[in-house]
C-alpha cells in the first residue's frame, strides 16, 4: 500500500454536496484554514474556502489550485465554527453555508478594500518646487488638507505612492472612532432599571428574553445595557427582522451614540457599500452594527453582546437555500463567543417562552408602557349579519369617523395586497388560477394585472370565463387596494395612505410616507404586515383589524401564533403617547377561545392556550420537526422518492406523508413532503445524520429536487 499524499480540502462556494481535494501548491508555505482559494472546477474556475489538509491516494490525479486569495482567514475561528455548526445542524452543504455568510463581492473573490481610516498629508520636510500644472502640483494642492484615499483621484495615486517613498507626503492613521454616548433623555422607570441592572451583571454566555409590552422602552434597555461595552471600545450587534426597521433604529442609535462608530447593513445597499461596512466592522472600526439576517455572520473582533429585536418574527428564518434561523444561529454565536444574547419582543415566540419555562433563557419583563400611556383596549366586533362595505362594518366605520373628527389617525390592518384575492365566474363559479401554481390569482386593479403572489406570473383580465365563456367575471374578497378605494369614497377630505409592497416598493417611498404620517394630521393608514412592525405613530388612536379570522383556518399550525402576535403588534401602534387608543377586531367567531383571549389583551394567557394545544398535538416546541420536501414537474417521481425515503428512515422517527405541500404546485413544480417528528432536537439530529445520507444515495433522489428544512417556520 503506497503512502497517502497530502492534499487541500476545499469547500467550493455554492450548493455542491461535497468537499473537493486539490494538490498542494509547492510555492506557498502552510495555509491556514478559512482562506479563500481560486480553484479549477470543470472548465471554469471557482472560489472556495480552505477547510484543512487531508490525505489522498497517490494514484488519484489532483489538480493544483490556481491562486490563494487571502493571506489570513477571512473569518475568525469562532465564525468558522459557527458555519460548520450551521451546515451540520441544518444538513446543508458547507460551501453554500459559507456563500450565504459572505458579502457578494467576497464570494466572487474580490480582495478586502482598504478601510483603515488613514489620511494623507504633506509632510513638513523640505518641499520640492514642482512644475506648475504637473500632477505633483495637483496632489500638493489637493493635500492642503489631509485626505483619505477615497478622495484622491485615481490618476494621482501613482504620484502619491512616489511621494510617500520620497517622503514629502506622509500617511497618518486616525484613531478608531469612539462612541460618544448622550445621556438618557428621561428617568428610566423601575422595571427598566431592574432589567438593565441584571443584564449588566453578565459575563460569559447567557440568553435573556426581554419580554416587554409595545412601547415599554425595550430599546432604552438595550441602549443602557450596551453603553458600557461601547464606551470600553467593544462591539455590539443588533439584528432586526426587516430592512424597513433599520433606518429608524439606525437613526435612534446614531442620535444616542454618534454616527462615527455606528452603521447598518441591509439589502438596499450596493455590494461595494456592503463590503466597506463589513470590512470596517471586521477591522474593529465600527462598534455598533445593525442589520438583518446575514449580518449575523459579520466578523466583530471585540463583540460583547448580541441583541435580537422582535425575536418572534418569522423573517429571521431563511426560506431559500440554507434554511437557517438567524435567531437560533445568533444564540449559537453568543455561546461560541461566550457573550450574552438578548431576545426582545412584546409577543415572544412560543419557542422562547418554552425555553424560559425550561430554564434555558432568563426572563425579564416590562409590563408598563414607558410613556405612561395605557395599553389600548381591544374590543370584538361580531360580524354576523352586519352589513359590510368593502369589508368594513358600520361599527368600525363610525369609529373611524369619530377618531378623525377628534383630529387623530386611524390604522386599518389587512394582510392582503392587491384589489381582490380572487376572481371568479358568476355563472359557473370557476376561480381563475395561476397556470403554474395551485393558487388563485390576485387582481391588482391599479396596474390592471392578475398576479400570482407565489411565482410572479402575470396576465390580463380575460375576456370571458375559460370554463363556460360567460363574460360575468367578478372579484371576490378584499385586498388593501379595494379598502383604500372604499375609504377614499367615504372620507373624501381625509388623506388615505396605503402601505404595502405594491404601493411602496422602495425604501425611499416608505421613508417619505412615514414622514407624512409623523405630521400627525388626521389620516387613515391602510396596510399589511409592513405597518405592524416596530413603528411608532403618535397620532394613531384607533386600530382596526379587518380580517382577523384568516389566521384561524390556516393549515399551517403556526397560523394562530402569528395571528396573536400580529394583532397585538398592530394593536401596539395605537395610543402610544398621551392620547389613549382603542383596537377594534372584526370577526365572525366572537366565541372562539383565541379571540376571547385576544380581547383580554393578555399575550401570555393566549400564548399558554396555544402552548397547551401544541402539547396535545405533539408539535414544536414540545417535539422537533423537520420537513423533507421534494418537487418535480410530475407527481409520480416525487411520490416514489418520498416513499423510498420514508422506507429507509430510522424506526424511532415519526413520519407522516408523502402529503401535498400547503401550496401543492408552485412555478410549474408539483410539491409534496414528509413531516418528520422526533421527541427532541438531539434525537432529530441523530436520526437525520443516519437517514439523510441514505436518502442521498436513493436512485429516486436523482429524479426530483429535494430539500431539508430543520425546524421549519412556515409550511
Ligand atoms: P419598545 O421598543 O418597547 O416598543 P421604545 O424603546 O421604542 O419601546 O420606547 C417607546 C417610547 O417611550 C419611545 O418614544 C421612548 O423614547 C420612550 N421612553 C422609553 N423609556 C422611557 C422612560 N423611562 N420615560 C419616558 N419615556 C420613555
Ligand atoms: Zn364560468
Ligand atoms: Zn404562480
Amino acid at each position: 500500500m503506497p503512502a497517502e499524499i497530502a492534499c487541500l480540502e476545499v469547500a467550493i462556494l455554492g450548493p455542491l454536496p461535497r468537499i473537493f481535494s486539490y494538490a498542494l501548491p509547492s510555492i506557498t508555505g502552510p495555509l491556514p484554514p478559512g482562506v479563500r482559494l481560486r480553484v479549477p472546477f470543470g472548465k471554469t474556475s471557482r472560489v472556495g474556502i480552505l477547510l484543512g489538509y487531508g490525505d489522498c491516494p497517490p494514484d488519484i490525479h489532483l489538480k493544483p489550485i490556481e491562486a490563494v486569495i487571502d493571506t489570513k482567514p477571512l473569518l475568525p475561528e469562532v465564525l468558522q465554527q459557527l458555519l460548520h455548526f450551521g451546515a451540520r445542524y441544518y444538513h446543508h452543504p458547507l460551501g453554500d453555508v459559507w456563500s450565504a455568510a459572505l458579502p457578494a463581492l467576497l464570494r466572487q473573490g474580490r480582495s478586502l478594500p482598504e478601510v483603515a481610516p488613514r489620511v494623507y498629508q504633506l509632510s513638513r520636510s523640505e518641499q520640492l518646487p514642482p512644475r506648475p500644472g504637473s500632477r505633483q502640483m495637483a496632489l500638493i494642492s489637493l493635500l492642503s488638507a489631509p485626505k483619505p484615499i477615497a478622495e484622491i483621484p485615481t490618476p494621482l495615486r501613482p504620484i502619491l505612492q512616489q511621494a510617500l517613498k520620497k517622503g514629502w507626503v506622509e500617511a497618518r492613521t486616525l484613531p478608531t472612532p469612539q462612541i460618544c454616548a448622550q445621556p438618557v433623555p428621561y428617568a428610566l422607570n423601575s422595571e427598566q432599571s431592574q432589567a438593565i441592572l441584571q443584564l449588566r451583571q453578565n459575563q460569559g454566555f447567557s440568553c435573556w428574553l426581554l419580554d416587554g409590552v409595545t412601547g415599554s422602552g425595550k430599546t432604552e434597555v438595550y441602549f443602557e445595557t450596551i453603553r458600557p461595552h461601547l464606551e470600553a471600545g467593544q462591539q455590539v450587534l443588533i439584528l432586526v427582522p426587516e430592512i424597513g426597521l433599520t433606518p429608524q433604529l439606525l437613526a435612534r442609535c446614531q442620535t444616542r451614540f454618534g454616527s462615527a462608530g455606528v452603521a447598518a447593513l441591509h439589502s438596499a445597499q450596493s455590494d461595494t457599500e456592503r463590503l466597506r461596512i463589513w470590512t470596517r466592522a471586521a477591522t474593529g472600526q465600527l462598534q455598533l452594527l445593525i442589520g438583518t439576517r446575514s449580518t449575523l455572520f459579520v466578523p466583530l473582533p471585540r463583540l460583547a453582546c448580541i441583541i435580537i429585536d422582535e425575536e418572534h418574527d418569522p423573517s429571521f428564518k431563511q426560506h431559500q437555500g440554507w434554511h437557517y434561523s438567524a435567531r437560533d444561529m445568533a444564540i449559537q454565536r453568543a455561546r461560541l463567543e461566550q457573550i450574552p444574547v438578548i431576545l426582545g419582543s412584546a409577543t415572544p415566540s412560543l419557542e422562547s417562552l418554552y425555553n424560559v419555562q425550561q430554564g434555558r433563557y432568563q426572563l425579564l419583563q416590562l409590563r408598563q408602557r414607558a410613556t405612561k400611556a395605557s395599553l389600548p383596549g381591544i374590543t370584538i366586533i361580531p360580524l354576523r349579519r352586519q352589513y359590510l362595505q368593502g369589508g368594513l362594518s358600520s361599527t368600525l366605520l363610525s369609529a373611524c369617523r369619530d377618531t378623525l373628527a377628534a383630529g387623530n389617525q386611524v390604522l386599518l390592518f389587512l394582510n392582503r395586497r392587491g384589489y381582490a384575492p380572487a376572481v371568479l365566474c358568476h355563472d359557473c363559479g370557476h376561480v381563475l388560477h395561476c397556470p403554474r401554481c395551485s393558487a388563485a390569482l390576485t387582481w391588482h386593479r391599479q396596474q390592471e394585472r392578475l398576479r400570482c403572489h407565489h411565482c410572479g406570473h402575470e396576465s390580463r383580465w380575460p375576456a370571458d370565463c375559460p370554463e363556460c365563456h360567460s363574460a360575468a367575471l367578478v372579484t371576490a374578497g378584499q385586498g388593501t387596494e379595494q379598502l383604500e378605494e372604499v375609504l377614499c369614497q367615504r372620507f373624501t377630505n381625509t388623506p388615505v395612505w396605503r402601505i404595502d409592497r405594491d404601493a411602496l416598493p422602495g425604501r425611499e417611498g416608505f421613508a417619505r410616507i412615514l414622514e407624512q404620517i409623523h405630521q400627525n394630521q388626521p389620516a387613515i393608514l391602510v396596510g399589511t404586515q409592513m405597518l405592524a412592525k416596530g413603528h411608532h405613530f403618535p397620532a394613531v388612536t384607533l386600530v382596526g383589524i379587518i380580517n382577523t379570522d384568516q389566521g384561524l383556518f390556516s393549515a399551517d399550525f403556526r397560523a394562530p401564533e402569528r395571528l396573536l402576535q400580529t394583532v397585538l403588534q398592530v394593536a401596539g401602534r395605537a395610543g402610544r403617547e398621551d392620547r389613549p387608543g382603542q383596537v377594534l377586531l372584526q370577526t365572525h367567531l366572537p366565541q372562539h377561545p383565541l379571540i376571547q383571549k385576544l380581547a383580554s389583551g393578555d399575550y401570555h394567557e393566549a400564548a399558554q392556550l396555544l402552548l397547551q394545544e401544541r402539547i396535545q398535538a405533539r408539535l414544536p416546541p414540545y417535539t422537533a420537526l423537520t420537513l423533507l420536501s421534494a418537487e418535480a414537474h410530475q407527481r409520480p417521481p416525487i411520490e416514489r422518492f418520498l416513499k423510498a425515503a420514508r422506507y429507509c428512515a430510522p424506526a424511532f422517527l415519526q413520519i407522516s406523508g408523502p402529503q401535498p405541500a400547503l401550496l401543492e404546485k408552485r412555478a410549474g413544480f408539483e410539491r409534496a413532503e414528509l413531516w418528520v417528528e422526533a421527541p427532541t432536537r438531539q434525537d432529530m439530529q441523530k436520526a437525520l445524520r443516519i437517514w439523510l445520507p441514505l436518502c442521498q444515495k436513493l436512485p429516486e433522489a436523482r429524479k426530483v429536487r429535494w430539500s431539508v428544512d430543520v425546524d421549519p417556520q412556515s409550511l
